[in-house]
């Protein structure tokens, strides 16, 4: 099995994923140090720590926006291993199953919401302008905006481009969805709609990874938390047992440190 048999369709749709042994530095400086993480398909994984702690980097090297130095990343029984050439096929392939939220929203602002939603599914998939606009609509019916499907961008608040950049990668039909800090860049209350979009997709069996802050929706939502501390992976298991009995000095201070705020 390859990724490009993820591309043409021959896998089940809901796949998790395997990182071992995950380093990656920046010329001197260690960013992720010998990291493994596990994720069973179907399961909501929060990533929390102090900024700096490598959360970004190590998600970036999921769907290889970074390339890691060392370990072997697995995704649908495909291995990625440092060395080995990933060619441009496993590439948009593994990218297609993974999809990606960033914290900053990403959308062409010269195209409309439908436009933004459409256009990868055309260029990636190769749907027609009618079917991939068919499905943009039922996306943004999922987001709670099908009234913005003709509005730019720049028309739309932030939580409302947050959602359309939700729907932008799930245009894709991806069986993993990683995001990186959504609501960080968005006041609280907006926040909240984001998060309500994440909490649905979490309850219909979606593979998550998701980096944040939001302590309430890692508790609720989450099946396991990951906290990352100096490159490392620290602890991680049950998030409320971790939240209500940390075993880590730094886990303890950085949960103080959040809670407070
Ligand atoms: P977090 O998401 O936990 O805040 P990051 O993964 O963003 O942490 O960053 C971890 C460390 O890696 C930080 O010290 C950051 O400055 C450094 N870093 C991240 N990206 C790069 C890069 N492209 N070049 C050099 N250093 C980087």
């Amino acid at each position: 099995m390859t990724l490009s048999d993820i591309a043409d369709g021959k896998l089940a749709p809901r796949l998790g994923i395997r990182l071992d042994n995950i380093s990656k530095r920046y010329g001197a400086h260690t960013v992720l140090d010998d990291v493994s993480l596990h994720v069973e398909p179907g399961t909501v994984t929060a990533l929390i720590g102090p900024s700096g702690a490598g959360k970004s980097t190590f998600l970036r090297c999921i769907n290889l926006l970074e390339r890691p130095d060392s370990g072997s990343i697995q995704v649908a029984g495909h291995i990625i291993e440092p060395g080995k050439d990933v060619n441009g096929r496993d590439l948009a392939a593994l990218r297609q199953t993974v999809g990606m939220v960033f914290q900053s929203f990403n959308l062409f602002p010269h195209m409309s919401a439908l436009k933004n939603i459409s256009f990868p599914q055309q260029k990636v998939l190769g749907r027609s302008k009618d079917e991939a606009d068919a499905r943009s609509m039922e996306l943004l019916k999922r987001v709670g905006l099908e009234e913005k499907a003709t509005q730019h961008p720049g028309r739309c608040s932030g939580g409302q481009q947050q959602r359309i950049a939700i729907a932008r990668a799930l245009a894709l039909d991806p069986s993993i969805m990683l995001f990186d800090e959504p609501t960080s860049a968005l006041d609280p209350e907006v926040g909240l709609e984001v998060l309500a979009v994440m909490r649905e997709l979490a309850a219909d069996g979606m593979t998550m990874i998701v980096v944040t802050h939001e302590m309430q929706f890692a508790r609720d939502v989450s099946d396991t938390l990951v906290v990352m501390a100096d490159c490392k992976i620290i602890e991680q298991g049950d998030p409320r047992a971790i939240m209500s009995d940390p075993q880590e000095a730094r886990t303890r201070r950085f949960l103080r440190a959040v809670l407070e705020r």
